[in-house]
């Protein structure tokens, strides 16, 4: 370690930063690796975008809303639920709402409980602030570990629902089953939820413990902008209120998620057609390729390739993902862990990106006799 980078605090210098998917600079791939929407974000969004820049963006000078509080009102009122602006909180990505969590609520002796696998950003987050973790495994079925979460001594337990990198969704029944043991506080991840059957927001209501985290980057073709938010009880969103950036949304990002939330009509259209286009990719894998596939709810799908020779594993995946990478198809591999390692994630693309990925497939197989 430098002399320098001692200067940092301990668990600070033995920090490793989150590995986020690659974006290639060049044009030319068919990008199916970061769950990205395939199609635009409502055309108001631009339009709204220019309105508040005017000709010379003088508007800039000015500090944005430091609560977003017109976005919150607005939030509010698109998720009904007797949703008030009291219940909500806007972050630059969810990524910061995530970050907000754990800060007020984990340290070393309150610790953040998770599933593995899930989004590996929470313990990278935990780290950050030297915190404790305790992970619960899945099994290969992938069902929700509802016991272990019960018993779980995490002062605060996050779960992706739909699950990343897998896609396999959670019911409403087994998350009040969660709740009805669990004493801590339950972050239900849902960035994926607008591409699922169901979502938890029936049940705030009834739970004060129970934060329900969203995105605009999935299903809001967002990613850019950089809008999340979190919905839960007003004391919980007093809480993050006081460990946030007082500007942590930024004016024009403000403006883009407002016009986005305002085109319901427009999403609800592109939004069925990511899960019609990912049902068919689920088919075409799983019945027509004979590759294991978990139901997705979310707009990737979650798949076991197999060879020329009918054999899957860690090596079989890792074959794919090169052959693929090489003709500039890009989707996600995840090594580390056994039961994602024979895996491929694949974000749902357009019909004409999903039939370049099956092409290439066929190629791969052509050539993995040997
Ligand atoms: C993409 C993703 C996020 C991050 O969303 P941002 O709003 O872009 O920060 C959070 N949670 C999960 C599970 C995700 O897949």
């Amino acid at each position: 370690m430098s002399a320098l980078t001692s200067l940092a605090l301990p668990h600070v210098a033995g920090l490793h930063a989150y590995t986020p998917g690659l974006q290639p600079t060049e044009p030319g791939w068919v990008k199916l690796n970061t769950n990205e929407f395939p199609y635009p974000p409502s055309p108001r969004v631009a339009e709204a975008l220019r309105e508040e820049l005017g000709e010379a963006g003088a508007v800039l000078r000015l500090y944005p809303n430091p609560k977003s509080q017109p976005l919150r009102a607005a939030i509010a009122a698109c998720h009904g639920e007797g949703l008030s602006e009291g219940n909500v909180c806007v972050g630059n990505g969810s990524d910061d709402i995530l970050n907000l969590l754990i800060r007020a609520f984990c340290t070393r002796a309150s610790l953040a409980g998770f599933t593995l696998p899930s989004y590996s950003l929470y313990p990278v987050l935990v780290g950050i602030q030297d915190g404790g973790t305790e992970a619960i495994h899945f099994d290969r079925s992938m069902r929700l570990p509802v016991e272990r979460i019960q018993a779980s001594s995490a002062s605060a337990f996050f779960l992706t629902s739909p699950n990343a990198p897998t896609g396999v969704g959670f019911g409403n029944a087994e998350l009040a089953r969660v709740l009805a043991g669990y004493r801590g506080l339950l972050v239900v991840d849902e960035a994926y939820a607008p591409f699922a059957d169901e979502n938890a927001l029936s049940l705030l209501a009834r739970h004060p413990n129970l934060v329900v985290v969203r995105t605009l980057s999935k299903a809001y073709a967002l990613a850019g902008i950089r809008v999340g938010y979190a919905l839960a009880h007003p004391e919980i969103i007093e809480v993050l209120d006081r460990v946030r950036d007082s500007y942590n949304v930024n004016r024009l990002s403000q403006v883009a998620a407002l016009a986005a939330l305002g085109d319901q009509t427009y999403y609800d259209r592109v939004i069925a057609r990511v899960k019609a286009t990912r049902d068919q990719g689920v088919r075409a894998l799983g019945e027509g390729r004979g590759w294991f596939t978990y139901r997705s709810q979310a707009n990737f799908i979650f798949t076991e390739p197999k060879n020329g020779r009918g054999e899957s594993g860690p090596a079989v995946a890792k074959s794919a993902y090169d052959f693929l990478s090489g003709h500039k198809v890009l989707v996600r591999h995840f090594p580390s862990h056994a039961l994602t390692a024979s895996f491929l994630r694949i974000s749902v693309g357009t019909e004409a990106e999903m039939r370049v990925l099956s092409e290439t497939f066929d190629t791969w197989l052509k050539n993995s006799h040997g």
